[in-house]
C-alpha cells in the first residue's frame, strides 16, 4: 500500500490546478483501494457546511452540493475530528440519506478528517455497495491520504486559487509588515534587473571590465546618497541607515577585492557580479536568526542595484498618474525610495518577511505593506484591491459591502494617525499623572546614525551584535569606539544601555561558526563573551573609551543566569576600566546592569540585586525559555503567546523583586512596544518601557489616555485568568471602552 500511496501523491503534486489534483486523488483512491466511491469535502465556515469538491461514485455535476456541518456521517467526521469506519452505514443512528447525492446504493463508509495545523479543513470519505469493514491498514492509508490532501488545500488557500462556492471575494494572506489600510488599483511591477538571470559570460577585456563595474560602484553610491536625501526630512535617523548600511557596502574594500578577482579570472563584470553577490547572500542566508537571513536580501539588492547601473539604464521614472498597490517580487529600499511617496498606497512584497530593511523603511513612511505574499501576481494587474496590513489580508475585487467596511477603518485609522503624531513630542504621562519613561531599542541596523529621536527619554537598549555580523572579522576596538560614541554623543543628555555582544544561539558570526544541537540553549551571549575575554574587553574598553566626556553610558550584559557570570563580567569591567583611566583620567564609571531573559535569574534576582545597578527584561526569550518554545520556529509559533498567564507572573514577580531591592527596571522586549503589551506592564507597576520607533508615538498616546490606577485593576484581573486569550481579551475591552481598539484593529492578535 506504501507504493500506492506514494504513486497517487506523485501523480496528485503533477496535476495543473488544484480541481485536476482532486479529480485524480479520488479516481486512484478507488483503484488503490478497490471500491466504488471517493468523494472529497470541503468546509465551508462561513456558511456552516461540507461542500462537496470531487467524487467518484456519488451524483456531482459541479453545482452546489453540501451537508450542513451537524448533519449526516459526514458531518459526524468533521466534528469529531475522527475517522468512522462503518460496514452498514444507513445502522448508524447519524446516518442521513441526501437524496442529491444518490448514496443510497452504498453500505460501507470510510470517512476521515481532512486537518491541517488543527484545523479541520473537510472530509475525505470511501464508499463501497456490499457491506466492508475496513482494515485497520486501509483506514491508516486514507488517513495518511488525507494529511497529504490537507498540504495540497493549505497551499491552494494561501494561494489564493481556492475559491469555495458562494464566495464572491478572492482573498490570500501575506504577512502583516507595515499597518494600515489601502484601497486602490493593484499594480505588478516586474521590471526590475534581476541578478539570478544574469547568464556566464566571459570577460573580453579584464581591465575594461573592471573600470565598467568601478563605474556602476560610483554611480550606485551617488545614487543611494541621493535617495538618503531625499528622505531627510521624512524619515529619522535610523531608518535612513538603510540607506548607509548600501554605502557603506559599496565601500567595503573586500567586496571590491572579490568583485575585481572574479573578473581577474576571466568573468564578465555582470557575471563575476552575480557570482560574487550570490556567495555573499549565501552566508546570511543559512543564518537561522530571521533578522540576519533577512541582510542576504539587501546584499542581492546590492547587487541589483550594481547591475542596474552596469546596464547602464536610464533612472526609471515612475509612470503612475493616479497612486497604486504596488505588487512586486520583492520589495526593496530603493525601490520604495524610487517611487514618489503619494503615488504609493501601500506594497505587497511577495518575498521577504516582516523583519527586513524594507519593510522597516514602509513602517517609517508609513505605508501599509504585506510580505511574502503567495499569489500570482500577473492576475491582480489593473484589479481593484484593499491591502489589509494589520491582518496581513489582501482582497481582490472586494463586494461593495466589505468596500465600504474597509473605507470606513481607513478614515478611522487617518484621524488616529493624526492624533498620534499630535502628542510626540509630549512626555509620557498617564491620565493619574504617572510618569512612564519611554525608551528606544536601536542598533538593528549596521550603520551607527543614529539621531536623537525627540520622542524618547533615551536608548534603553542598543544591541551590538549588527557591527559584528556584518563584517568579515571582529570589529577592531578602534572602529567599535567610533560606532558607540555616535550613538552616545547622539543622546548627550540621555541615558544609552548598551548591550555587550550577544551572539550565539540563531545569531552566528559568518568568520565564526558555532555548531550545537540546540543553539538557544548552548554558547550565547554572556557564555561566549566570558569564554573570549580578548573579544569581551576589546569591547568594553570600546564602550568606555567612547562615553569620555559624555557620560552617559550605561552597560548591560546579555543572557546571565548565574552570580558567577556577574561576577567575572564585574571583574572584567573593573580592569578594562582600569586601563582606560590610564588614558582618560576623568574617565566616568558606566553603570552596570543585566538582561532578564533566563528564567533562573528570576529566582537569583534577591541574591544578586546588589551587584547590578538596574535590570531590563527581555521578553523575547525570557518568553521563549519559560514556555519552551523557539522563538524562531513557526510551527510552533502559536504557543509563543505574549501574554500567556505564566510571562504574566513571571513579570508580577520581577517587578516586585524590583521594588523590594529598589532596583531599576526596565521592559526592552517587543512586549514592551505592544498596546496591550504596554498596559499591562503598566498595570504590573513598570514605569520604563523600551521600544522599537514605529511604536514610540503610538505607545505614548494610548499611556497618556489610560489611567494607571485602573491598568493596575486591569491587570490583577488579568492575571486571575488562565488563559492568554483571556488576558488579552481582558485589556482588549478595556481599550474598546476608553475609545482606543483602533490600535488593535478588532481583536486581532
Ligand atoms: C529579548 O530577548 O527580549 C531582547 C530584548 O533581546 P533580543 O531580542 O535581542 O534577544
Ligand atoms: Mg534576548
Amino acid at each position: 500500500m506504501l507504493i500506492q500511496l506514494r504513486d497517487i501523491v506523485e501523480q496528485v503534486s503533477k496535476a495543473e490546478n488544484v480541481h485536476q489534483a482532486l479529480t485524480i486523488l479520488v479516481q486512484e483512491t478507488c483503484k488503490a483501494m478497490q471500491t466504488e466511491c471517493c468523494t472529497v469535502y470541503l468546509a465551508n465556515n462561513d456558511r456552516h457546511r461540507l461542500e462537496l469538491i470531487a467524487t467518484q461514485g456519488l451524483k456531482f455535476s459541479g453545482q452546489s452540493v453540501h451537508i450542513p456541518f451537524e448533519q449526516g456521517l459526514v458531518g459526524l467526521v468533521r466534528r469529531s475530528a475522527e475517522p468512522l469506519n462503518l460496514a452498514q452505514a444507513q445502522q448508524h443512528p447519524d446516518f442521513k440519506y441526501f437524496p442529491k447525492l444518490g448514496e443510497n446504493v452504498y453500505q460501507s463508509f470510510l470517512g476521515t478528517p481532512i486537518i491541517h495545523r488543527r484545523q479541520v479543513f473537510g472530509v475525505l470519505v470511501i464508499q463501497q455497495r456490499s457491506p466492508r469493514q475496513f482494515s485497520e491498514i486501509e483506514e491508516s492509508f486514507l488517513v495518511t491520504l488525507a494529511t497529504q490532501l490537507a498540504v495540497i488545500i493549505a497551499h491552494s488557500q494561501a494561494q489564493g486559487v481556492w475559491t469555495l462556492k458562494g464566495r464572491q471575494v478572492r482573498s490570500f494572506k501575506g504577512l502583516a509588515a507595515s499597518r494600515g489600510i489601502a484601497i486602490g488599483k493593484m499594480w505588478w511591477d516586474d521590471t526590475h534587473p534581476d541578478l539570478s538571470k544574469v547568464a556566464p559570460a566571459s570577460s573580453l577585456d579584464i581591465e575594461y571590465d573592471q573600470e565598467w563595474l568601478a563605474l556602476a560602484v560610483e554611480q550606485a553610491i551617488a545614487d543611494f546618497r541621493r535617495m538618503r536625501k531625499r528622505f531627510d526630512s521624512e524619515l529619522n535617523k535610523d531608518t535612513l541607515a538603510i540607506f548607509e548600511l548600501y554605502i557603506h557596502l559599496l565601500h567595503d574594500p573586500m567586496l571590491k577585492a572579490d568583485l575585481n578577482r572574479q573578473i581577474e579570472q576571466g568573468d564578465r563584470a555582470d557575471w563575476a557580479l552575480r557570482q560574487v553577490i550570490e556567495l555573499y547572500a549565501k552566508r546570511f542566508a543559512t543564518m537561522s536568526d530571521p533578522y540576519l537571513r533577512e541582510r542576504a536580501n539587501d546584499i542581492k539588492e546590492l547587487g541589483h542595484r550594481l547591475l542596474f547601473f552596469l546596464h547602464n539604464h536610464d533612472k526609471r521614472e515612475s509612470g503612475f498618474k493616479d497612486p497604486v498597490i504596488l505588487v512586486v517580487r520583492e520589495l526593496t529600499a530603493s525601490i520604495l525610495a524610487g517611487i514618489p511617496r503619494d503615488k504609493l498606497l501601500a506594497v505587497v512584497s511577495l518575498e521577504g518577511a516582516a523583519n527586513s530593511h524594507a519593510a522597516i523603511l514602509a513602517r517609517a513612511l508609513g505605508i501599509p505593506a504585506i510580505m511574502g505574499a503567495q499569489l500570482k501576481p500577473e492576475i491582480l494587474r489593473g484589479k481593484l484591491g484593499i491591502i489589509d496590513g494589520y491582518s496581513g489580508d489582501i482582497f481582490i475585487e472586494p463586494t461593495k459591502q466589505l468596500l465600504k467596511e474597509y473605507r470606513s477603518l481607513s478614515h478611522e485609522e487617518q484621524e488616529l494617525s493624526q492624533l498620534v503624531e499630535q502628542e510626540l513630542s509630549k512626555p509620557a504621562y498617564t491620565q493619574d499623572g504617572q510618569r512612564v519613561e519611554l525608551m528606544l531599542n536601536a542598533g538593528l541596523s549596521a550603520d551607527t546614525n543614529i539621531a536623537i529621536n525627540q520622542g524618547v527619554d533615551g536608548v534603553g537598549l542598543y544591541r551590538t551584535e549588527i557591527a559584528f555580523l556584518m563584517q568579515h572579522g571582529f570589529p577592531s576596538e578602534e572602529e567599535q569606539t567610533q560606532n558607540y560614541r555616535l550613538i552616545l554623543s547622539s543622546y548627550p543628555d540621555k541615558r544609552v544601555v548598551m548591550r555587550t555582544l550577544d551572539i550565539g544561539g540563531d545569531k552566528a558570526l559568518p568568520y565564526f561558526p558555532i555548531e550545537e544541537d540546540n543553539p538557544f540553549l548552548g554558547w550565547r551571549g554572556i557564555r561566549f563573551t566570558l569564554d573570549h575575554t580578548d573579544i569581551f574587553l576589546i569591547q568594553l574598553r570600546a564602550m568606555l573609551k567612547a562615553s569620555a566626556g559624555i557620560g552617559n553610558l550605561n552597560i548591560m550584559l546579555p543572557m546571565i543566569s548565574s552570580s558567577q557570570e556577574i561576577d567575572e563580567s564585574k571583574a572584567l569591567l573593573e580592569r578594562a576600566y582600569q586601563e582606560v583611566l590610564k588614558t582618560i583620567p576623568e574617565l566616568e564609571r558606566p553603570q552596570l546592569g543585566i538582561m532578564l531573559e533566563v528564567p533562573s535569574i528570576l529566582y537569583l534576582l534577591p541574591l544578586v540585586a546588589d551587584k547590578v545597578d538596574f535590570v531590563s527584561v527581555g521578553t523575547n526569550d525570557l518568553t521563549q525559555y519559560l514556555l519552551a518554545v523557539d522563538r524562531n520556529n513557526s510551527r510552533v509559533s502559536d504557543l509563543y503567546e505574549h501574554v500567556h498567564p505564566a510571562v504574566m507572573m513571571a513579570l508580577k514577580h520581577i517587578f516586585e523583586t524590583c521594588q523590594q531591592h529598589k532596583l531599576p527596571v526596565c521592559i526592552c522586549g517587543e512586549l514592551a512596544g505592544d498596546p496591550i503589551g504596554a498596559l499591562l506592564l503598566i498595570g504590573l507597576g513598570y514605569r520604563s518601557l523600551s521600544m522599537n520607533t514605529s511604536n514610540v508615538a503610538k505607545i505614548k498616546y494610548i499611556l497618556r489616555k489610560v489611567s494607571a490606577k485602573e491598568l493596575a485593576q486591569l491587570s490583577q484581573d488579568a492575571l486571575a485568568k488562565p488563559y492568554a486569550d483571556q488576558i488579552y481579551h481582558t485589556v482588549f475591552s478595556y481599550l474598546e471602552q476608553k475609545g482606543l481598539a483602533g490600535f488593535i484593529r478588532a481583536g486581532k492578535k
